[in-house]
Formats: structure tokens, C-alpha cells, sequence
């Protein structure tokens, strides 16, 4: 381990907004129609400059969301940047396929991001989205993507879904409901943010008390991977709403890192150590008591217990941020 106790960050996801036209019920950053943050062209300049000093590959970055095709022309300029940083690119782009109505823009807009520096698109369609977005969506960029950058330029989550997506959208809550359990079972999901708000009911509850009790030392110092949101907080891995710290210009990504202790982050320490039990302990100075009904896994009490000290202002800077706590 190094001095710092963070193993080296090799690889990173920007996350240019939280804005999204859809409330997808699996979404654990929360993304939405009524979020609107969005990071400056700057300021994933730096993020991307920073990536390069730190020797990131740049397959092993990412621009997502929320939904960054929701500006088309700030997220072209956020894939350009990456050159300028000295990066030949940036590995993939995430987007739900909202936007593609019409092949045309999507071959341009594709072929727009290719010639920038975007290596893949990737398409993320599951029942969850598509109760948001129509299939014939999904098929359309799909297709389109195909064909302007090669098999090899297009991933998809989940590769099965997309060969043959369905109209949830259609279909009666009970019915939606069934699907969401059924997938659930194949492809567990992070039960945080909004997944643990909405679908922790249709998975199995464990008791506090027989949940494992190790420590998230992998997950948190461990992964080689950050995300950044575009208020600048920087999530190690996919644990979001646990921040290692906030960039600024003055403190760009790689001091950040650099000058990073555990012993300065005594939520995070609590984690690493003895996992959400151990912060549970914590939190019941702060009125968090266990939910009789159980919970869906770790992730789930860790979100439990993170809502409640953050909820009694006690999250300060690791809970971050606020509004990922007030509005999942
Ligand atoms: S329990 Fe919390 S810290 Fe541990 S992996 Fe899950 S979200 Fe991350």
C-alpha cells in the first residue's frame, strides 16, 4: 500500500452532469429531470489533464452521467479536451439513446465524437431504462453506431437486452415489477442512491446482524478508479455519495490524490475498517436504528446509515453531495 493508502488511480469516469430525462429506478447517482449540474468544459480540461499526469490509459476513461447527450456541443468539447490534455482520446461515452430519433444526426453526432477522440459509445438499455426510453431508440443508435464506427466501437449494457429491447413502458406496473425482479436475480445491482430507494423491496432482506462484517478497503482504496462529478466531488470507484475530496482549480485530481489520508477522513476510515456495521455503530449517536425488515446486502445498510448521518448533518465533507441524499 502506498504512503498515501489509495492505490494508484489508473482509471476514471467523468460524470458531466446529473441531469437526465429519465428517473431510472436502478440509477445510484440519482440522475434526473430535476437535477442540473453540469461540469465546465474547463473544468473537465483539468480532470482530463490531471488523468494524463497520472499516467491513465485513455481506454480506462469514461464520459457519463446523468445523460451527456443532453448537450451535444459541451459534450464534443469535453471529448476534444482530452486531447489537448495530451491523451489520444477518451475510451468510451455512456448515453440511454434519448436523443436518437433520427439516424442521420446519429451517424453525424457519432462520427463527430469519433473524429474528437471517442473510442466506443456505450449504450445502457435494460428494463429499468426502457421505461424511459422507447426501444426503437435504443435499436436506432445501436445500428447507427454499427455502422459508422465498427462492431468495435459500440458496448452495451446489457448485450443481450439490447439484441432485442421491450416497451416497459407498455406494460402495467405489476408486470414491470416481475421483469425488474427477474433481472435483478441475473444482474444484481449496487442497492444505493435511488436502486436502494426503489428496488431494494424486490430483492431478499438480511438482518444487521447476518450481514458480512468485513471492511470496504477494495472498494474504496483499492479499486484504481474515480469517478468525478460535476461539482468536482471526486467518488472512488462506484461507492458514489462517499467522496475522497473536491477538485478545484487550485487543487487539481492528482494533488487531491496526493495529498489524500485516511486518518483526515474518519467516515471513510470507519469503512475501510469494519465496513457500514462499523458505521452503523456510529450513526446510532445520530439516531439511525437497524430497519426490522432487513436490508438488500453491505451496500444497502451503507446507504441506510450514510441518509441518516447525512440527514442529521453529520455527513460533512464525505457525504457529498447533499442533494444525492435530499433526492434519492
Ligand atoms: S458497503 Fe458502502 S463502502 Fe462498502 S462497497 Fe458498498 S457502498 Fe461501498
Amino acid at each position: 500500500m502506498p504512503p498515501n493508502d489509495l492505490e494508484p488511480i489508473t482509471a476514471a469516469g467523468l460524470l458531466v452532469t446529473t441531469w437526465c430525462p429519465a428517473r431510472c429506478r436502478h440509477c445510484y447517482v440519482s440522475a434526473g429531470p430535476g437535477r442540473a449540474a453540469w461540469m465546465t468544459v474547463e473544468a473537465a480540461g483539468a480532470h482530463l489533464a490531471a488523468l494524463a499526469r497520472l499516467g491513465a490509459a485513455a481506454e480506462a476513461i469514461h464520459i457519463g452521467g446523468g445523460e451527456p447527450f443532453g448537450d451535444f456541443d459541451r459534450l464534443l468539447a469535453v471529448v476534444r479536451a482530452a486531447r489537448a490534455a495530451g491523451l489520444p482520446g477518451v475510451g468510451y461515452v455512456e448515453t440511454n439513446a434519448f436523443w436518437a430519433t433520427d439516424a442521420d444526426v446519429a451517424r453525424r453526432r457519432l462520427a463527430a465524437l469519433a473524429d474528437a477522440g471517442m473510442m466506443q459509445i456505450s449504450i445502457s438499455a435494460d428494463p429499468y431504462h426502457q421505461e424511459f426510453v422507447p426501444p426503437e431508440r435504443v435499436r436506432l443508435l445501436y445500428d447507427a453506431a454499427r455502422e459508422v464506427l465498427g462492431p468495435g466501437g459500440v458496448r452495451a449494457r446489457r448485450w443481450k437486452w439490447i439484441q432485442a429491447p421491450r416497451d416497459v413502458a407498455a406494460m402495467p406496473e405489476p408486470e414491470r415489477l416481475e421483469l425488474f425482479r427477474s433481472f435483478l436475480r441475473r444482474y444484481p445491482e449496487r442497492m444505493t442512491g435511488r436502486c436502494a430507494e426503489q428496488l431494494s423491496g424486490l430483492v431478499q432482506r438480511t438482518a444487521l446482524e447476518g450481514l458480512p462484517a468485513d471492511g470496504c478497503r477494495r472498494a474504496l482504496l483499492a479499486s484504481g478508479h474515480v469517478h468525478i462529478d460535476p461539482e468536482g466531488w471526486v467518488y472512488p470507484g462506484t461507492c458514489a455519495g462517499i467522496v475522497l475530496g473536491r477538485t478545484t482549480a487550485a487543487q487539481p485530481l492528482d494533488r487531491l490524490l496526493e495529498a489524500w489520508r485516511l486518518e483526515d477522513r474518519p467516515l471513510v476510515a470507519a469503512l475501510v475498517e469494519g465496513g457500514p456495521r462499523r458505521l452503523a455503530e456510529a450513526a446510532a449517536r445520530h439516531g439511525f436504528a437497524a430497519d426490522p425488515a432487513g436490508y438488500a446486502g453491505k451496500c444497502h445498510l451503507c446507504w441506510q446509515v450514510r441518509k441518516a448521518l447525512a440527514g442529521a448533518g453529520a455527513g460533512g465533507e464525505t457525504l457529498q453531495p447533499e442533494t444525492l441524499y435530499l433526492t434519492s
